[in-house]
């Protein structure tokens, strides 16, 4: 048998919304965030980021600083006994900037490019995955590729919710004030507390 995993927004569900993490700075973890990861580490559960970082191809900063991005986050979710198993990205815009940042590519969530990647490098059972993130887009692209969806409502998530959640085709399976109320809902799920 696979995998089961937490594919995990990044912007807004882990770190704070920034509108772009545009500097190392202004990365700054979300309360209880290392908990919440490290319940899914000690529960076997693969904490797996999938991340839209078109602030590349906008040319608002280079793809090196996504890479000290990611590292600082690996860092600072270590601190707290805590890692995540893998980290995708798509750094990519249809319309904005130069080629090759500029293309109609198939990692754009809610594209699932990233996701199939992530099944081939670590074994996932997407029926028995879940993916949490704050936007519309991240519970259609759930949808897309067959896990529960849980919105949190950090980020953007409580203006999403409030204001244009009668235009989402997908609803949430589950909603969750913050990302470790989100863990904690998915383990009960799982009958793992
Ligand atoms: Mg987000
Ligand atoms: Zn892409």
């Amino acid at each position: 048998m696979g995998n089961r995993a937490v594919f995990l927004d990044r912007d807004g569900t882990i770190n704070e919304e920034m509108g772009y993490v545009n500097h190392l700075e202004r990365f700054i973890l979300l309360p209880q965030v290392g908990q919440a990861i490290r319940l899914l580490n000690q529960h076997g559960l693969k904490a797996v980021v999938i991340t839209n970082q078109s602030g590349v191809a906008r040319g608002y900063f280079p793809e090196s600083l996504v890479h000290r991005v990611h590292q600082k986050m690996q860092d600072l979710l270590r601190m707290e006994g805590a890692h995540l198993d893998g980290i995708y990205y798509c750094p990519h815009h249809p319309d904005v900037g130069d080629p090759p940042y500029r293309q109609k590519c198939q990692c754009r969530k809610p594209a699932t490019g990233l996701i199939e990647e992530a099944v081939r490098d670590l074994n996932i059972e997407c029926p028995r995955s879940y993916m949490i993130g704050d936007r519309g887009i991240d519970i259609e692209f759930a949808r897309r590729f067959g896990a529960k969806g849980v919105l949190v409502l950090t980020g953007y998530g409580k203006g999403e919710w409030e204001f244009l959640r009668d235009q989402w085709n997908v609803k949430p399976d589950h909603i969750a004030p913050d990302l470790y109320e989100a863990v904690q809902w998915i383990l009960l799920q799982e009958g793992e507390r």
